[in-house]
């Protein structure tokens, strides 16, 4: 059987302004921020404000206001970092990948030539993830 939703995850905080994060978008529905260990320049996460687990549990209502939001970001990224294309990933339990579990979704700018560095890997600079923010920002 599956665990349920632990409103105690990390994005549950970063929601509830706990932990900070480097945010990009905000509405009623849906928040995206910068992850801080991202696999290419630009990797962002866009995640809804009511919490389920991931897919595999989310009320489709909530899906429907979170992936315009996705397709926002994903072509503000891909102007802003002047990328090839734009990567979109999203993980449902341990075994796919998944390591924080409340539902997000992946957007990486993807250049031809700069493979991606590994999931979860190394932490970034928070005044890089800034910076990037702001040219992310400036193309919404
Ligand atoms: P998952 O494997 O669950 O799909 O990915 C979780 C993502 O969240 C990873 O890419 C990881 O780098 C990112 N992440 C983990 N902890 C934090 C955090 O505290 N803040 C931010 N901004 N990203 C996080």
């Amino acid at each position: 059987m599956t665990a349920s939703y632990d409103p105690n995850n990390i994005f549950a905080k970063i929601l509830s302004g706990d932990i900070p994060s480097v945010k990009l978008y905000e509405d009623d529905d849906t928040l995206a921020f910068m992850d801080v260990m991202p696999q290419a320049p630009g990797h962002l996460l866009v995640i809804p404000k009511v919490g389920s687990r991931n897919l595999l549990d989310a009320d489709p209502a909530v899906l429907a206001k979170v992936l315009p939001v996705v397709q926002k970001l994903a072509n503000a990224v891909k102007d802003a970092f002047e990328a090839d294309g734009v990567y979109v990933a999203q993980f449902n339990e341990a075994a796919a990948g998944q390591t924080v579990y409340h539902l997000h979704f992946h957007v990486i700018p993807r250049h031809e030539a700069l493979p991606l560095k590994p999931h979860s890997g190394g932490m970034a600079d928070v005044d890089v993830l800034k910076a990037q923010a702001e040219k992310i920002r400036a193309a919404l």
